[in-house]
């Protein structure tokens, strides 16, 4: 199979969003007049996001799913994306199943496939995606003001715990499967983020675990936060697990929900919001005018996190 076969066999399905995708040196698109173009890129690299053998089918829709994410947490509409592969070998099974889970995922939220690259190499999979948002009302990292009420959807820690127990560290017996969906299979909160638009005054996604993803929150706007760890909304799991709670729900990554803020007096709105699409919505904490994060206990002790985030370079 040659490097044009493959893109021709496995990622060359039509496009109809875009004037012209798969094929030319550059895919033509037309943006919505009125809206302004979200653009992000994120990569999966093996041994270090996953494990050599893991599913190719949910490989692809993993690799789109933390991209959708991220404009999710813009407010912004999936439209388009690009796939860059890297291959150890063109293995037309893998490949096969890898392109019909990129696919579904891809259909599930509207997003065109429209190019890409393809190389020889370690397996590496970065997808850059596209996505629109009516100019100037994109959420952003920077909108966060002292008063504002900080919140968090769906719940945290159910991905980090799935790891743990892929690990051998937990044995998480029949909550096993749920967690694994989570770690898996994220789904992004596409559909919260549009709702948000207008409502919150920033937002992020949490991909690497609520502690720093917080904190670039709070470094962008200039401000600080004090949030109540009973507040969190842990996975289920976790509560029968208080040595996991923090390392899990606050420095585990991969969950994929949406962090952001809001003044107070948008909070049926923001209940609203979440109710309208289905996802639960836990107000966490305030931000803060004195700068850095504070997590307190019950009786406004400082709990130890135990855990930092991720880090590439750290
Ligand atoms: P060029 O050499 O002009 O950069 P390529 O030979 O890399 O183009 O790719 C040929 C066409 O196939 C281009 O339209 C490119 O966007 C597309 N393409 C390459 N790899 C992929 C892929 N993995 N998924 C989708 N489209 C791809
Ligand atoms: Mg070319």
């Amino acid at each position: 199979m040659t490097e044009f076969d493959l893109i021709a066999r496995h990622f060359s399905r039509p496009a109809p969003s875009a004037r012209l995708g798969v094929g030319d040196d550059a895919a033509l698109l037309k943006p919505t007049p009125g809206m302004e173009l979200a653009v992000s890129t994120d990569t999966l690299l093996s041994g270090r996001h996953f494990l050599p053998d893991t599913d190719p089918r949910r490989l692809g829709r993993k690799c789109l799913a933390v991209n959708l994410s991220d404009l999710a947490a813009m407010g912004a509409l999936p439209r388009w994306a690009l796939l860059a592969l890297t291959l150890p070998e063109a293995d037309a099974d893998w490949l096969a199943a890898f392109a019909e889970g990129f696919y579904a995922q891809a259909d599930e939220h509207g997003v065109g496939l429209v190019g890409g690259d393809t190389t020889r190499g370690p397996l590496s999979i970065t997808v850059t995606i596209l996505g629109e948002v009516e100019a100037g009302r994109a959420l952003t990292r920077h909108g966060a003001r002292p008063g504002d009420d900080i919140w968090v959807s769906g719940e945290l820690g159910g991905a980090a715990l799935g790891l743990c127990h892929l690990r051998g560290e937990v044995e998480l017996g029949p909550a096993a499967p749920e967690c694994l969906a989570r770690l898996h299979d994220p789904v992004p909160r596409i559909a919260l983020g549009r709702a948000l638009l207008g409502v919150a005054s920033a937002a992020l996604d949490v991909s690497d675990g609520l502690l720093g993803d917080l904190g670039h929150i709070l470094e962008r706007s200039g401000v600080g936060a004090r949030a109540e760890f009973a507040a969190l909304p842990l996975a289920a799991p976790l509560r029968d697990l208080p040595e996991l709670a923090a390392p899990c729900g606050l420095a585990g990554g991969d969950d994929y929900e949406l962090c952001f803020t809001a003044p107070p007096e948008r909070r049926e709105a923001v209940l609203a919001a979440g109710r309208g699409v289905g996802v639960a919505v836990t107000r966490i904490g305030a931000i803060t005018q004195a700068p850095g994060l504070a997590v307190v206990d019950g009786r406004g002790r400082l709990v130890d996190i135990g855990a930092r985030p991720y880090d590439h370079f750290g």
